[in-house]
């Protein structure tokens, strides 16, 4: 079989060229040991061909994942062709990487995508010339409109030779990668001989490492080197670039030809001039995200996710299966036992999960159509200059709003973010902010505690998007994560309207992803949830029991309610919101649902446990309920996001690291609010918890306001503004 790799920039259209290519046979994983997504599939018509899709990258330089991965797979795995994908509104910036890959001695085709897009700009582009000065096929296509891709794949099944790297680099420079490539001998292939002594050069680390020189080679390399940089007075790794671009430029003054134009504003940019206005950015962008959580999650008259969820909670779950489930087993003579499992375990536990799934589409479907027309790449450009100052890009955005409907694809969405130190931040603190589910919490305690105050919801965004800045600034001077974000080079797509194929297929896949974990880890946790709820050691017996304080969930939590004693659960009260919080893991909706089970032994209260406000106002008082609510809050999240948070860190020990942290976070929290505040109010005597309380406070304090960690930053600024054409 042969593999062909697709490589490009990120935004180059690659995904869209991929999905044209491979239809729907694709293979999804990540790449071993790290968070990047990893994409295969065979050629649609064609099984001898396999596509093995790349990610996003701008050079095969060593400073993020992505390029590490890419470069990994071209120069060990030796794909038998790089199918190498530019944007062809953006050729100068594009054949950066094209130049680079040139030097692999792996056979490349050239696609220059956008075709409709250049066609519209009126700039043109001479194929013929371009393809005889690189030396290999070049050809003009359009993934989104499906142009080009009979030729392009006929390209692909031939058999072409490995080209020669480009004549880049000045006879200076030419000699002196000669010179490294002659002490590197046999030490690396023939074929990617030219491209390690460029690398050698350049003086990157991951090559040397892996390289492993003598003395009497590495003294060799310095020489070479050390003499050039100082004839040109610069350093190897800047040689290098400059000469890319120089090369560039002199290939395309031949063959690429701008439309002279009176004016140079597009439609696109003229959208742009209010919508990523200064002062209009903002507002338009409320307005949206207004607009959009109304249609998914809003008041029922306007909201057709809400309409779709109370149908599948009211009637799909409420009725129709209870009902006919019911039926089913009276009428097969089936023991209570499992009748109750089946219904009051399972029925009830993964309905009250699935009952989110029309919401969520919904809120998906409407995301993937700001994504599509390019509209999000603004609001993470717009964003991130705020979340600069602490520590985040504009791209960790997205995750965190997204996160405001569910915490799992909000994790899910970190994936955009390519530098591994903010993805993994972003991931550790998505978590915070309150979804969907945490809402009917907050609506049980404003209702019970704070005579409804809307002021309560208000207060539970706040806590969350304070946990996010808190964090970003505090971990950004731990070592593993300092440095700035990485600076801003997406590119900024011209608008387009969406197509409905892609629309769709996004919303599925995230809507798919959700219904999978919760179709596993909820059923499986539902089950264990309704085990423990209905049995108990009764008479020196297991058996099944009415009351729920036999239960051996209440056993459980008695016996590990003295945990939260610092927080101010204390009482009878304890043992029930430990349980309660427990039980908010498999879904944050339990917590409430348990209330109603533990206060008012109902199988079923509203979503925001009216019945149950009386109950619970005589046993939390307003503090104890600020106390309950901050650690819900920030507590880990629910199984499936925690399922999310695994896959996308791709690691066990950061998984652990980032719901661990969320742990410690929810509990320092809820303890400084109930010990300081108890302290002013007078309501908690001064004890050894008020101690460690104001212990924990000023160490929370010197986190923020310490000198971080200042190493060397891994990515420079220099490099990347270079490599972005800037
Ligand atoms: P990737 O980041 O390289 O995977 O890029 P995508 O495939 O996600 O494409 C980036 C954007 O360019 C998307 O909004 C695509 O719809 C759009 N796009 C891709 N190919 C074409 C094309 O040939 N013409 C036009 N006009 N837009 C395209």
């Amino acid at each position: 079989m042969k593999i062909v790799a697709l490589a490009g920039n990120p935004n180059s259209g690659k995904t869209t060229l991929f999905n044209a290519l491979t239809g729907s046979r694709q293979h999804t994983g990540n790449w071993p040991g790290v968070t990047v997504e990893k994409k295969e599939g065979p050629l649609k018509g064609y099984d001898q061909i396999m596509i093995q899709d790349l990610p996003g990258i701008y050079s095969l330089s060593p400073y993020t994942l992505e390029e590490v991965v890419s470069r990994q797979f071209l120069v060990q795995e030796k794909p038998d062709m790089v199918l190498n994908i530019v944007d062809g509104t953006n050729i100068e910036r594009s054949l950066y990487l094209t130049t680079q890959l040139m030097e692999l001695g792996i056979p490349v085709v050239l696609a220059v995508n956008m075709a409709d897009m250049v066609r519209a700009s009126g700039n043109t582009l001479d194929l013929k010339k371009l393809s005889a000065k690189l030396g290999c096929p070049v050809i003009s296509i359009s993934a989104l409109k499906k142009e080009g891709l009979t030729e392009l794949t006929e390209t692909l099944k031939q058999t072409l030779s490995a080209p020669s790297p480009l004549p880049v680099f000045t006879p200076a420079v030419r000699k002196a990668l000669e010179q490294i490539e002659s002490v590197l001998g046999d030490k690396v292939p023939a074929s990617a001989r030219f491209w390690y002594a460029v690398k050698v050069f350049e003086k990157d680390e991951r090559v040397l490492e892996e390289l492993n020189l003598n003395d009497v080679q590495k003294k060799a390399v310095q020489t070479v080197t050390d003499r050039l940089e100082k004839e040109m007075d610069d350093d190897s790794e800047s040689i290098i670039t400059t000469q890319r671009y120089e090369f560039i430029e002199k290939t395309l003054s031949d063959c690429f030809h701008k439309k002279a134009k009176a004016s140079d504003m597009t439609l696109s940019d003229k959208i742009d001039l209010i919508v990523t206005n200064r002062w209009l950015a903002l507002p338009i962008f409320i307005l949206i995200m207004w607009g959009i959580y109304t249609i998914a999650m809003g008041g029922t008259v306007v909201s057709i996710g809400t309409m779709g969820t109370d149908w599948v909670n009211d009637v799909l779950f409420g009725e129709w299966i209870p009902q006919g489930v019911e039926t089913l087993l009276t009428s097969m003579g089936v023991s209570d036992v499992l009748a109750s499992l089946i219904q009051d375990g399972i029925i009830a536990g993964v309905g009250a999960v699935l009952g989110f799934v029309p919401q969520i589409l919904v809120l998906f479907f409407l995301l993937s159509v700001l994504e599509d027309c390019g509209y999000m790449s603004r609001v993470a450009f717009i964003m991130d200059r705020l979340f600069r100052r602490f520590g985040l890009s504009g791209k960790s955005f997205i995750p965190l709003l997204v996160a405001t409907g569910c915490g799992v694809p909000g994790i899910m969405a970190s994936r955009t973010i390519e530098q591994d130190r903010d993805r993994k931040m972003t991931i550790m603190t998505t978590g915070f902010i309150p979804c969907g589910a945490k809402m009917p919490i907050i609506g049980l305690f404003a209702g019970a505690v704070f005579g409804q105050s809307a002021f309560v919801a208000v207060s539970a965004f706040v806590i969350g998007i304070a946990a996010v800045v808190v964090s970003g600034i505090m971990l950004k001077k731990f070592k593993a994560f300092a440095g700035e974000p990485a600076p801003f080079v997406m590119e900024l797509p011209a608008y387009h309207w969406p197509t409905l194929s892609n629309l769709l297929r996004s919303t599925w896949e995230r809507g798919w992803s959700f219904i999978k974990r919760a179709g596993t880890l909820i059923l499986a946790s539902s089950i264990v949830l309704w085990f423990l709820q209905s049995f108990g050691f009764v008479d020196g017996g297991l058996h099944m029991v009415e009351d729920n304080n036999l239960s051996l969930l209440a056993a459980i939590g008695r016996s590990i309610a003295w945990i939260f004693y610092p927080l101010g659960w204390a009482g009878d009260m304890a043992w029930k919101a430990t349980v309660a919080t427990f039980t908010g893991l498999i879904a944050k909706e339990e917590v409430v649902n348990t209330f109603g089970v533990l206060y008012a032994g109902l199988g079923e209260v509203s979503e925001d446990g009216t019945e149950i406000w009386t109950a619970i106002a005589a046993d939390f008082s307003v503090l104890v309920a600020w106390s309950f609510m901050i650690f819900n809050l920030l507590f880990a999240p629910c199984f499936a996001a925690m399922g999310a948070i695994k896959r996308e860190m791709n690691n066990a020990k950061w998984t652990l690291a980032a719901i661990g942290y969320m742990c410690v976070i929810a509990y320092c929290s809820a303890m400084m609010v109930y010990q300081i505040g108890g302290l002013i109010t007078g309501e908690v005597p001064f004890s050894i918890f008020t101690v460690i309380a104001l212990v924990l406070l000023s160490v929370l304090l010197y986190l923020l306001f310490r000198r971080g960690y200042s190493g060397r930053d891994e990515v420079p600024v220099k490099t990347i503004a270079l490599e972005a054409g800037k």
